[in-house]
């Protein structure tokens, strides 16, 4: 373990060419206070939990210190938004600070990027202020751990800190910082922008260095000083293409809207990155947006899926100049080694399959099913939207529903009566039970499909109300219900994790009627 006045810093992104990024130093904000810190994430990246003086993280997180060995520096890059190109994102209120990078117990080098958001103006601010406000940085730090909590790739969050400063959005807001850590920053935008700038140079030395850091089994046939083929990069795309539709087949079955899905806020990783108005839905609605300010809905529930290859796309037109040969190049080439743009296509055209096949295999277990059949899922959304049931609730109840497999008789089962006495209801649930019927042979076998069940249906989401009765709270200074759910989103799923369950037990009830009120937009 090291501590965090020396934490090893081997900063890999700093020696890429200088205008791949800007080198800016965090501007510092006054009278930091640690709000919040992830002692477990803490020893997963190697840093003694027992190191973190609260004031000293507060001092490094608010600019007032410096890290000692690190480059902080704001990554270049572009991205489309809301379906536009833009040319002058990167990174314009986050820096990466650097790279930790430590050997763990099996002697695996492990190396984190982090990144200090809120952490004042860059070259790529633009008209904003450089700032992140209290209320969205506890969004950011929360959801990342409730989406790990739920095995959901994503990236994480090791402290929150809040400062005296004000920044002005909808209203005047506490500035604060929130410190993630991920083994990736690098965007589809990042490749975007190399590549609308027609530099195809440095675009081959992004994609080398991230296939030689984050893909290194694609060039285990390939020697150091090697130059990268045409196959490397169409590996490396595939690989994104597949994390990615995993990523959004996981949203979709856990009821998870992101709210601005733009291509400089997708990781090539496939991690749930750059947290803004995003929702775990408490009543499922297809057509849900959480953000107010997408008038078009272009980034609601049901389109996610859609969106996604969308992004995937923007990504392999960027990725092309490596892909496939440029007839009028004069340097020679092996003409078979280029990628023929058909397969490109075909591989792109091949996404919603795959996505359905993927979200299928998820909602299947979640059904306590070995397969479930599309009409039964998708019938099931449909009835959660009409009768207005909460997703989470709806999987936790039905996970601890022993079934006679002999017998359908549903008014025998412990179901709230408004959906026992909907005809569609019973008749979605007859529908369930001869799947399981035609899976199930006895009885016995039904308790170990509940215990499954219950692996991968939450008995806590966190929800967007509980978000907010934290924000309120830790606007006033009370830290606690920041601290406390950040407990509760670790372990979603035991029946009572908590040392005090029964000051949590009431997260697993239905939302407050206020709950429908909350309104989140780009600044949340
Ligand atoms: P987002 O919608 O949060 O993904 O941000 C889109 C772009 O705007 C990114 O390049 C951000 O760095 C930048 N940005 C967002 N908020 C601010 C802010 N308060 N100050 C400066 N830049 C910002
Ligand atoms: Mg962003
Ligand atoms: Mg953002």
């Amino acid at each position: 373990f090291y501590s965090l006045s020396q934490i090893p810093f081997d900063n890999s992104y700093a020696r890429l060419p200088e205008h791949f990024y800007h080198k800016v130093k965090p501007a510092p904000l006054p009278n930091g206070q640690l709000v919040s810190s992830n002692s477990e994430l803490a020893q997963q990246i190697g840093l003694d939990p027992c190191s973190i003086n609260p004031q000293q993280l507060a001092d490094l997180m608010t600019g007032q210190t410096e890290f000692s060995g690190a480059t902080p520096l704001a990554m270049k890059y572009a991205g489309h938004q809301f379906g536009q190109y833009n040319p002058d994102l990167g990174d314009g209120r986050g820096l990466l600070i650097g790279e930790s990078c430590f050997q763990d117990e099996n002697g695996i080098e492990k190396r984190y990027d982090w990144h200090l958001k809120g952490a004042g103006k860059t070259r790529y601010s633009r008209m904003g202020d450089g700032r992140a406000v209290l209320r969205s940085s506890i969004r950011e730090y929360l959801v990342s751990e409730a989406m790990h909590g739920l095995n959901i790739a994503t990236t994480r969050a090791l402290a929150l800190t809040v400062s005296s400063q004000r920044a002005h959005r909808e209203r005047y807001e506490l500035c604060a910082t929130v410190l993630r850590i991920s083994e990736c920053h690098i965007r589809f935008g990042h490749f975007e922008h190399f590549y609308y700038q027609r530099r195809y140079d440095d675009l081959r030395e992004l994609a080398d260095y991230c296939i030689r850091r984050y893909f290194p089994e694609i060039i285990s046939d390939t020697a150091a000083e090697d130059s990268l083929k045409a196959k490397h990069y169409w590996q490396f795309f595939q690989n994104i293409f597949h994390r990615t539709i995993k990523l959004v087949a996981q949203w979709q079955a856990y009821g998870f809207v992101h709210g601005v899905l733009n291509t400089d806020n997708i990781s090539i990783l496939g991690e749930s990155f750059d947290y803004g108005p995003f929702e775990f839905m408490d009543n499922w609605q297809n057509n849900r947006i959480p953000n107010h300010s997408d008038h078009e809905g272009r980034y609601s529930f049901a389109n996610q899926p859609g969106i996604m290859q969308w992004n995937l796309s923007c990504l392999a037109q960027a990725l092309i100049p490596l892909l496939v040969d440029d007839e009028n190049s004069t340097a020679e080439k092996d003409a078979d080694e280029s990628i023929d743009i058909e397969i490109i296509n075909q591989l792109l055209s091949s996404y919603p399959e795959y996505f359905q096949q993927t979200w299928l295999d998820l909602m299947a277990k979640r059904l306590g099913l070995t397969s479930a059949p599309k009409a039964l899922c998708d019938d099931l959304l449909q009835l959660l939207e009409r009768l207005e049931i909460d997703g989470c609730r709806f999987f936790y109840k039905l996970s601890h529903l022993p079934l006679n497999v002999e017998q359908f008789d549903i008014n025998s089962l412990d179901l709230p009566s408004v959906w026992r006495n909907d005809n569609g209801f019973a008749h979605w649930f007859e529908q369930y039970w001869n799947c399981l019927k035609a899976e199930v042979h006895s009885s016995e076998i039904d308790t170990s499909r509940l215990s499954k069940m219950q692996t991968v249906n939450p008995k806590y989401i966190l929800r967007n109300y509980m978000l907010q009765e934290a924000i309120e709270a830790a606007e006033n200074g009370d830290y606690n219900p920041v601290n406390d759910l950040l407990r509760l989103v670790k372990k979603p799923f035991a029946h009572s994790p908590l040392a005090n369950d029964s000051d949590f037990i009431r997260f697993a009830a239905s939302p407050p009627e206020w709950a429908r009120d909350i309104e989140l937009s780009c600044s949340s």
